[in-house]
């Protein structure tokens, strides 16, 4: 996330009116499940605190202080993750061990505990104490996918930012208005939650190319086996190279024989890898009835899974296509 206009006008606007206004708290819970960006707040967070050339509230992302707190190597900035499954108390006492030592300076200090409900019972009760006599300088920002897993005791310190997925609908229309298309941003919306990562898909070639290779395979089986065996190996397998390409892949797929049943049942507003092209959907929705739909989608959902277990990629495509035709 490069800065808070990229983030969506309805994520964490407490805080960057807060900011605004310099009104910053000691302590924050930052809470939302994966993917809604609650690194991405905390690094904003830390670099509009640190930024040595702000715009407002805005990080340069330029200067010395935006770099290094990207590259998590700034002095003054510092996470703390689990390792293994808990964080343990050792993690939070040599934190706090590394603060009072540097307690002469005036400088803020931030510390951000990702997934802060795997804090042992121990390590929590040292991160309550720090709570408990917070310094001025010192602004603590825990993240969590699991709200209830955080003692109350430490919830009710911390000003909570709850970052809700939004929906799809109305994602699609803040994408639009940022200058996004209407076809792109349907197709982003239903694939992403996360503003950045819409405006990463937007702009990357390879997602383009992706998009194409699907229309055009999903043409290419309404038509014959052999169409659809030379899509794969010609185009297929140049271009969805690791195992996430080939996931999304197929994700793609899906969105587009979802389409088609949409189109079934005049659902059309609901389109998102053929909109806006009516004559081209018209021609695959005759060669596809509505059960014969629902049979590849859950034949793709099949596919999904293969892949997450390791079966040759090129098989599982090979596979689908002939399930889909016979
Ligand atoms: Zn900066």
């Amino acid at each position: 996330m490069q800065n808070w206009q990229r983030l969506s006008r309805w994520q964490a606007k407490l805080l960057r009116i807060a900011l605004k206004k310099h009104r910053i708290s000691h302590a924050y819970l930052i809470t939302g499940a994966r993917g809604t960006g609650k690194k991405a707040v905390a690094t904003l967070l830390a670099k509009t605190l640190f930024c040595e050339y702000p715009e407002g509230i805005e990080p340069c992302n330029q200067c010395n202080m935006c770099k290094r707190i990207d590259s998590h190597n700034h002095p003054d900035v510092h996470w703390i993750q689990p390792e293994g499954k808990t964080i343990k108390k050792e993690q939070v006492a040599h934190l706090q061990k590394e603060f009072a030592y540097s307690g002469m300076e005036t400088n803020k200090k931030v510390y951000i505990v990702s997934a802060a409900d795997t804090l042992t019972v121990n390590a929590a009760n040292r991160i309550l104490k720090f709570l408990e006599e917070p310094s001025k300088q010192t602004i603590a920002v825990l993240l969590t996918e699991n709200s209830q897993s955080i003692l109350p005791t430490i919830r009710s310190r911390c000003q909570v930012i709850d970052l809700k997925p939004l929906h799809p609908q109305r994602f699609k229309q803040e994408l639009m208005d940022k200058g996004i298309s209407e076809s792109q941003a349907a197709l982003v919306s239903t694939l992403t939650n996360d503003m950045d990562e819409a405006f990463r898909l937007n702009d990357d070639d390879w997602f383009a190319q992706a998009r194409k290779t699907m229309v055009q395979l999903i043409e290419a089986l309404a038509e014959s086996v052999n169409d659809a065996y030379l899509s794969i190996h010609s185009q297929w397998e140049s271009l969805f190279k690791d195992r996430d390409q080939q996931e999304m892949g197929l994700d793609l797929l899906l969105l587009g024989f979802r389409d088609i049943l949409y189109f079934h049942m005049e659902k059309t507003a609901s389109m998102v890898l053929f909109q806006p092209d009516g004559e081209k959907i018209n021609r695959l929705a005759i060669r596809f009835s509505q059960e014969k739909l629902i049979f590849i989608l859950q034949l793709t959902l099949k596919a999904k899974q293969k892949l997450k277990q390791n079966v040759h990629p090129t098989l599982v495509m090979e596979q689908l296509v002939l399930q889909i035709q016979g």
